[in-house]
C-alpha cells in the first residue's frame, strides 16, 4: 500500500495507494466539516489538496448527513472525489467524554460510506496522566484496532485501509509497546498529541514520535494527528511522518490568525501581507480582516507551499538544513530539533550516505547523524608509525610528507581523515564559516581522541592554530602520552 521513492533523515516521498487513488506524501489532509464549510471541499485540489479527512462521528450522529452519506457515499455527501479518510470521533470523546456510539458501530458506518481509511475509536489519552490511565487506554485503544480489522473483508483488493492508532500518553515505553503490538495496518496514525502541540512541548513530540518510530516497521506510513502547523513540517517529516491533517488553516482563521512557515501573526497586526500567493497578492490586510474564507484560503496555501518546500528539500537531501532554518523560528521548536539530534545513531541507520553539500548553519550542525556517521567510520582507520594531524591544507606539507607514515587533516565538527577522502562525503562536500563555533571545534578534538585511543602503537603530532590550544578538550590530548602538541 506505501512505496518510498526518495529518503532524507527518516524522511522520505512515498506513494499510498487508497481504493480513490494514489496519495504522494509527505501531505496533509484539510479538516472538513460537514456542518461549517469555509474552503469548498471541491476547490481544495487546487492548493494543492490529494486527500482530505472528515468527522465519521459529526456526520453519524445528525440524521440527514447520516442519511444521505448511507445513500450516495461520503464523497458524493461532502462533494470531493479524491482520496478521502474519516475520523472516528475519538477527539470528541476526549472532549465530551461518553459518545453513546460504540467501536463497532462507527467502524462499520465508515466502511458502508466508502471512506479510504477507516480509524477505530481509539481513546485519546492526554499527556502526563497516571501510568496506569494509560496503560488501561492503550489496551482498550489495541482491543478497538483489532476489532476493525474483523469489520474490513481483508482480502478485497477495493477494502479501505485501515488506521491502527498509537496511543500511550507521555508514558515513552508505553508507546513502544502499542506501536509494537499494532500490527498489520496500513497506516498508524500518533495521536494524543494536540495537547502538546498547543504548549509548544516540541521535545516531548520528539521523544513520543521517536518512541513509536523505533518500534513501526519502516515503511510503515506514519500519520501525525493534529499537527496542521507549517512551522512543524520540516521536523516532523524529518522524524518519519508522512501524513498530517489541518484543521488549524480553519480554526486559525476563526481567530484572525494568519499562518506562515516561520510562525503565525495575528492579522490586525499586519501592515504588509509578507506572502505571495493569489490571496495575498489580490488582498488588502483590510479584507484579510474582514473575511474568515479570505484568511482561510490564505492559510492552505501557506501550508501547502511549506509541505512542496520539504519535499524538495527530500530530494536534494538538504533536509536537515531546512529544519535548521525552520526551527529558528521558536525556541521551543529549536528545543525539539536538538533533541532530534539526540537520536542520531538511530538515524543515521536509516539516512542515505550522500546527499546535498554539508552545510553548517550553527551549532546544531555539527550535531548531525553525518558528523557521527563519519566518526565511526575514522575511529576504524587502522594507523601505525609516525602519524601528523593538522589543520593546514596538504598542499603545504609537501616537504613533511616523507618524514611521517600518514598526514591527516583536522576539520570541524568531523576530526581527522586521510587526504584521500577530501573529495568525498561529507568532508570534502561541506562549506564551513570561517568563524566556527569552538563547541564544533571541540567535536573535531573528541573525535580526534577516539582516532588516537583505537591507534595506541602509532605516534601522533599534532598540529594546529592558537585557538585550538584553549579548548577544554586539548588538555586531555595533552595529557595522552603517544601524543605531542605543535603550535602553527
Ligand atoms: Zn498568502
Amino acid at each position: 500500500m506505501f512505496e518510498v521513492l526518495h529518503k532524507d533523515l527518516l524522511g522520505r516521498i512515498g506513494r499510498l495507494h487508497t481504493p480513490h487513488g494514489v496519495v504522494e506524501t509527505p501531505t496533509i489532509m484539510p479538516v472538513i466539516n460537514p456542518n461549517l464549510i469555509l474552503v469548498k471541499p471541491c476547490d481544495m485540489a487546487e492548493y494543492g489538496a490529494e486527500i482530505i479527512i472528515t468527522n465519521a462521528y459529526v456526520i453519524y450522529r445528525n440524521q440527514s448527513l447520516r442519511e444521505e452519506a448511507l445513500r450516495r457515499g461520503v464523497h458524493a455527501l461532502i462533494g470531493w472525489e479524491k482520496p478521502l479518510m474519516t475520523d472516528s470521533g475519538s477527539y470528541q470523546l476526549y472532549e465530551y467524554g461518553d459518545l453513546g456510539v460504540r467501536n463497532r458501530e462507527i467502524v462499520e458506518f465508515q466502511v458502508r460510506i466508502g471512506s479510504d481509511i477507516v480509524v477505530p475509536l481509539d481513546i485519546p489519552t492526554p499527556p502526563f496522566v497516571s501510568r496506569r490511565k494509560a496503560l488501561r487506554d492503550v489496551e482498550e485503544t489495541l482491543r478497538r484496532a483489532e476489532e476493525a480489522k474483523t469489520l474490513v473483508n481483508l482480502r478485497d483488493e477495493e477494502r479501505p485501509l485501515i488506521a491502527g492508532v498509537v496511543q500511550g500518553s507521555t508514558y515513552t515505553d508505553l508507546r513502544e509497546s502499542c506501536a509494537e503490538r499494532l500490527s498489520g495496518f496500513d497506516i498508524y496514525p500518533i495521536g494524543g498529541i494536540v495537547p502538546l502541540l498547543e504548549i509548544y512541548d516540541f521535545r516531548r513530540i520528539v521523544d513520543i514520535v521517536m518512541a513509536v518510530k523505533r518500534k513501526l516497521p519502516p515503511n510503515a506510513p506514519v500519520h501525525l494527528f493534529g499537527a496542521g502547523h507549517p512551522m512543524f513540517f520540516a521536523l516532523a517529516v524529518a522524524m518519519g511522518c508522512d501524513i498530517f491533517d489541518s484543521a488549524a488553516y480553519a480554526l486559525y482563521a476563526r481567530d484572525g490568525r494568519y499562518l506562515t512557515n516561520e510562525g503565525t501573526y495575528h492579522v490586525k497586526n499586519l501592515n504588509y501581507l509578507p506572502c505571495s500567493c493569489p490571496i495575498c497578492t489580490s488582498h488588502s490586510v483590510r479584507e484579510l480582516m474582514e473575511s474568515v474564507e479570505i484568511l482561510a484560503s490564505h492559510n492552505l496555501y501557506a501550508t501547502f507551499e511549506e509541505m512542496r518546500t520539504v519535499k524538495q528539500s527530500i530530494v536534494e537531501g538538504s533536509l536537515w538544513e531546512l529544519c535548521e532554518r525552520r526551527c529558528r523560528a521558536h525556541p521551543a521548536l529549536l528545543d525539539g530539533l536538538k533533541r532530534f539530534a539526540k537520536y542520531a545513531d538511530f538515524i543515521e541507520k536509516y539516512d542515505s550516505a550522500t546527499k546535498h553539500p554539508f552545510f553548517y548553519l550553527s551549532e546544531i550542525s555539527a550535531m548531525r547523524p553525518e558528523v557521527r556517521r563519519f566518526a565511526k567510520k575514522i575511529s576504524r582507520l587502522n594507523l601505525r608509525g609516525n602519524v601528523l594531524i593538522t589543520t593546514s591544507m596538504l598542499s603545504e606539507h609537501e616537504a613533511e610528507k616523507r618524514r611521517y607514515d600518514h598526514i591527516l587533516i583536522m576539520k570541524p565538527p568531523f576530526g581527522a581523515f586521510p587526504e584521500e577522502l577530501s573529495e568525498t562525503y561529507p568532508v570534502g562536500q561541506s562549506e564551513i564559516p570561517e568563524d566556527i563555533e569552538d563547541s564544533a571545534l571541540e567535536i573535531a578534538l573528541e573525535n580526534v581522541m577516539k582516532l588516537i585511543n583505537a591507534n595506541k602503537n602509532a605516534k601522533f603530532t599534532v598540529e594546529c592554530e592558537e585557538r585550538w590550544m584553549k579548548l577544554k578538550k586539548m588538555e586531555d590530548l595533552r595529557e595522552m602520552e603517544n601524543v605531542v602538541i605543535v603550535h602553527r
